[in-house]
């Protein structure tokens, strides 16, 4: 059973969609939780705090505690004193969902660079934010459990997303590095790639599509992600009931020796490069470092 009695957390950009649906799950099963939302436009404009207010009266009436915050993620003072607010009022925050989110579509010709940072500012430097205004919290009590939101416009692409495709891979980037920082101290971090009906998605998906795409059926994944045993650094896909992983592999590729490293020679064995027979999923930079020059070491060690 996924508990969440007596923990605490925190869900930005919980005023709507998916948000909203894991700021409502989390206390459903017992968490108090921080609803936090700026409540701008989709394009990031704007700001009201009704929608966050509105999702916390929603979780009272359901008998759970919530409550309302309206910081911009991207804004380090108003994080910091969201999360001094939590911590005065309930002593702990045991999980962050880092969930808000803004488009500003446009194929890249047509993007302007102030629309690249901005979005980059949202997603990704607003998620490094939140998460390490909660970081040395959660390594002093030795728990923690981080989600980060990425997407399969960062992961596999999509045509007038290259903002969007370069933060949300960004965010997998960050979990990288975090799940081995965090581990020593039981900080496990994981990364979503959902899909969903929202207004974010409202104009790009059928109609039919609706009504099976909705945010509830991502956040079981989510709750899974967050809980006592969590993995550690895996990205979930999750959307109208599937829940799949995503991983990236290096193939085992081909060594050169000296003086055949040319671009013909790579061009002529490319086939071999790609082969995936013998594809590892490395755990840590460093892996790629040992793998070629174990190679290059081995060689060298056959030919003297
Ligand atoms: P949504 O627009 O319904 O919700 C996003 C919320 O984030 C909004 O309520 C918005 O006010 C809030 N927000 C935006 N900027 C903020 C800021 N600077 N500070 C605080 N709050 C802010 O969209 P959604 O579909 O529920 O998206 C949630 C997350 O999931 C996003 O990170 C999005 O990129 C990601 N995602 C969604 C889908 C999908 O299919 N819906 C797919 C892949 C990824």
């Amino acid at each position: 059973m996924v508990s969440f009695e007596g923990q605490v957390a925190i869900v930005t950009g919980a005023g709507q969609g998916l948000g909203r649906s894991h700021a409502m799950a989390l206390a459903e099963r017992g968490a108090k939780v921080v609803v936090n939302d700026l409540g701008g436009a989709r394009d990031g404009t704007g700001s009201s705090s009704t929608a966050a207010e509105s999702v916390v009266g929603e979780i009272e009436a359901l008998g759970g505690e919530a409550m309302a915050d309206g910081a911009d993620v991207t804004d380090r003072d108003a994080v910091r004193q969201m999360v001094d607010a939590a911590l005065d009022r309930w002593g702990r925050i045991d999980i962050l969902i880092n969930n808000a989110g803004i488009l500003r579509d446009k194929s890249f010709q047509n993007m302007t660079l102030d629309d690249f940072e901005l979005v980059v500012a949202v997603h990704l430097l607003g998620t490094a934010n939140c998460t390490h205004t909660v970081w040395g919290h959660m390594r002093d009590r030795g728990y923690g459990r981080i989600l980060v939101t990425s997407s399969s416009s960062g992961l596999y692409g999509n045509f007038g997303q290259a903002n969007y495709g370069a933060a949300k891979m960004g965010v997998v980037g960050l979990m990288n590095t975090l799940r081995a920082e965090g581990a020593k101290y039981d900080i496990r971090v994981n990364a979503l790639a959902p899909v969903a009906h929202t207004r974010m998605t409202d104009e790009l998906l059928p109609e039919e599509a609706k009504d099976l795409l909705r945010p509830e059926e991502v956040t079981p994944g989510v709750l899974y992600l967050v809980s006592a045993d969590a993995p550690n650094g895996v990205i979930l896909a999750a959307g109208a009931g599937g829940y799949a992983a995503t991983r990236i592999y290096e193939t085992a590729g081909i060594w050169l020796p000296p003086g055949e490293r040319t671009p013909e020679a790579i061009a002529s064995r490319f086939d071999e490069v790609l082969d995936p027979e013998g594809q590892q999923e490395l755990k840590a930079g460093g892996e790629q470092t040992m793998k070629f020059l174990g190679r290059a070491m081995s060689a060298s060690e056959m030919d003297g």
